[in-house]
């Protein structure tokens, strides 16, 4: 085995023995939390190591980078666009990815639609919200997620499944607040709608997600904790 495949695989095995220690203090079944390797900036020959540890998910920050990478990987990747949402990127997401975690607004979902439908698919969302109320970052601000959800449910290629939210850089313990207003809000909107259409919270990275688990994470994005620091960008 390789030092890089070798380190890969004990940072998977100790996040994976994090993941059921954080399950068992919140009384959850571990098998509700996905591990999703976030691999912005990572090359191919890295992912695949990940992927021979068993990781089938992937998190992916920009377009291009992700499509350049599905064609020389294993088809039964998941990938998961995390990265900002343009309009015009959504041509190259519709059918490919298997969840955008990003949607923000009604824009958004009319042209998922517009191009699942063509690509004859249905895709599968997140709507992101800015749980921080922080005007660097972006997402649904929290008093309207309420209705964006609610207007997904009038389109035929696209389905809602939950959450997700980038909380601001704080430590582990003072994200805490942040993880349980998502849950918060989306408890608040399954009432509302009387059905429980909402069933992911995407939250939690290198530095919090076993807080996040804690309060309800099913998914969580972890990128350096895998893959060790980025050299640029992200
Ligand atoms: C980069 C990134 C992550 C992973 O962050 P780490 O701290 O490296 O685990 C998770 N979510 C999003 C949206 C990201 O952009």
């Amino acid at each position: 085995m390789s030092n890089e495949q070798h380190t890969i695989r004990n940072n998977i095995d100790k996040i994976n023995e994090n993941i059921i220690k954080a399950c068992k203090r919140a009384g959850r079944d571990p098998g509700t939390v996905r591990l999703i390797a976030v691999s912005k900036t990572v090359p191919p020959e890295l992912i695949r190591l990940a992927y021979d540890c068993g990781i089938r998910d992937f998190g992916e920050n920009y377009v291009q980078e992700m499509l350049k990478k599905a064609e020389v990987l294993p088809e039964d990747i998941r990938w998961h666009y995390i990265g900002h949402l343009q309009t015009n990127k959504i041509k190259y997401l519709a059918g490919r990815a298997y969840l955008i975690h990003t949607v923000y607004k009604t824009e958004h979902l009319d042209e998922i639609e517009k191009r699942s439908e063509k690509e004859k698919r249905i895709t599968e969302l997140l709507v992101e919200v800015n749980i921080g109320n922080e005007s660097s970052k972006s997402g649904m601000s929290k008093d309207r997620v309420e209705e964006l959800v609610k207007k997904s449910l009038d389109y035929k290629h696209l389905k809602i499944k939950g959450l997700m939210c980038i909380p601001p850089f704080l430590d582990a313990e003072e994200t805490r607040k942040f993880f349980k207003n998502l849950r918060f809000i989306k408890d608040c909107i399954n009432n509302n709608i009387g059905k429980e259409v909402l069933t992911e919270l995407s939250m939690g990275m290198s530095s919090d997600y076993e807080t996040a688990i804690e309060e309800g994470a099913t998914m969580v994005r972890i990128g350096t904790a895998i893959f060790g620091e980025r050299k640029r960008g992200g």
